[in-house]
């Protein structure tokens, strides 16, 4: 296959025998007009254009499937190009309900194949980890969604598919294109990357030069609980991890935040909440919590609303900063991985079309 445009930088972008103007010509077409076809980017001499398409792939995927609708929240499905199947998720800020457009628009992007982590609760864990996405199906899942909305794409959080700081050789790559101004130019402040906890490279990107936000998915706010639900805790227990959150934090002032699942009777018990607001005030972290969202073939369930409340309210008390994030596209399928395996399951029934 021809090397993929998008795993390179376009800082780095080098077409051999061309002038380098030609370099920032293509950086145009790709970045800010969203041409992805050489034979298209007319300001390029016609041979050239045709040596360019016979050296280079610039589209790392295709859209399999689009859910939702131009005002909601929109599910992507790509498909690259060894078949595999990642998600995206486009969630619009404050859309008019009289058609008038969002605010800002949020992408949560996928980072891998599956996962590794097999936290026990999360759909992407459930077949393990296929492979890394490379650099380039990271960035082009948010250029295609970009030229999907035909809108700038505002923030960004890594809470798709996969574990993000496990594929972090890939990552940072992407993250150069995606925080370059001559990339997609989004603020590190405005890229959220989510972890289910691996220390190290929590450590690794506290010394990494732009201010990205991170978010730990907690879930437990003791080892008894978390270890129960995610199998990382027994490498990394939470003590380990609140050490290397503490440091993340003093580096520049960066920020974090804490992700905490509310499963019924699982980690639900309010003395995990005022846990919980311990941890976070002491890193003045926002609490998020989350109401489990049902995954096909798990038999757990959220608690019901009146006790999700007195959660909130014990974190709250507790002195930390807390939300609930009601799942935006629940009715999507919005949660972690699941679209990806409902629709592998409708693909081997009858052929899927492509968009
Ligand atoms: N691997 C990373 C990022 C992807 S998961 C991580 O674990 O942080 C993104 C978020 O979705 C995590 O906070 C994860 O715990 C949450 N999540 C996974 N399955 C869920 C479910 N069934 N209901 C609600 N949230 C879920
Ligand atoms: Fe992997 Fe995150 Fe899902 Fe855990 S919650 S299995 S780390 S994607």
């Amino acid at each position: 296959m021809k090397p993929l445009l998008l795993d390179t930088p376009p800082d780095e972008w080098n077409f051999e025998g061309t002038q380098a103007f030609r370099a920032r010509q293509i950086r145009e077409w790709v970045y800010e007009h969203g041409v992805l076809d050489f034979p298209e980017m007319t300001n390029l001499p016609a041979n050239l254009r045709q040596d360019l398409e016979d050296q280079w792939q610039i589209r790392p995927m295709e859209i399999a499937r689009v859910q939702g609708s131009e005002d909601t929240t929109r599910k992507f499905l790509f498909r690259l190009h060894d078949g595999q199947l990642i998600e995206s998720v486009l969630i619009p800020a404050n859309p008019g309900s009289d058609g008038t457009r969002a605010t800002r628009m949020t992408l949560c992007v996928s980072s891998q194949v599956g996962c590794a982590l097999g936290c026990k609760f999360c759909a992407s864990g459930l077949d393990g980890l296929k492979r890394n996405l490379s650099p380039g199906e990271i960035v082009g899942q948010v250029l295609l969604a970009r030229i999907e909305a035909g809108r700038r794409i505002d923030n960004l959080v890594f809470m798709g598919m996969g574990e993000p700081l496990a594929n972090l050789p890939n990552l940072l790559p992407a993250l150069d294109t995606i925080l370059s101004p001559d990339g997609l130019g989004i603020g590190a402040r405005h890229i959220t990357l989510s972890t289910s906890g691996l220390v190290p490279r929590i450590l690794e990107l506290a010394r990494h030069p732009a201010q990205l936000r991170l978010a730990i998915s907690l879930h437990g706010s003791d080892d008894r609980t978390r270890e129960r639900i995610m199998p990382i805790n027994d490498r990394y227990p939470i003590a380990e991890l609140l050490k290397a959150c503490e440091t993340f934090v003093k580096e520049r002032r960066k920020i974090i935040t804490f992700e905490y699942i509310l499963i019924r009777g699982i980690n639900d018990d309010l003395g995990q909440a005022s846990l919980l607001a311990r941890q976070a005030s002491k890193l003045r972290a926002k609490v998020n919590l989350i109401p489990y969202n049902q995954v096909d073939g798990l038999d757990w369930e959220r608690p019901p609303l009146k006790h999700i409340e007195a959660f909130r309210k014990r974190v709250e008390k507790g002195g930390a900063k807390v939300t609930v994030r009601m799942e935006k596209g629940h009715d999507i399928d919005a949660a972690c991985g699941q679209l990806r395996l409902r629709h592998a399951k409708e693909v081997s029934a009858n052929q899927i079309p492509i968009k």
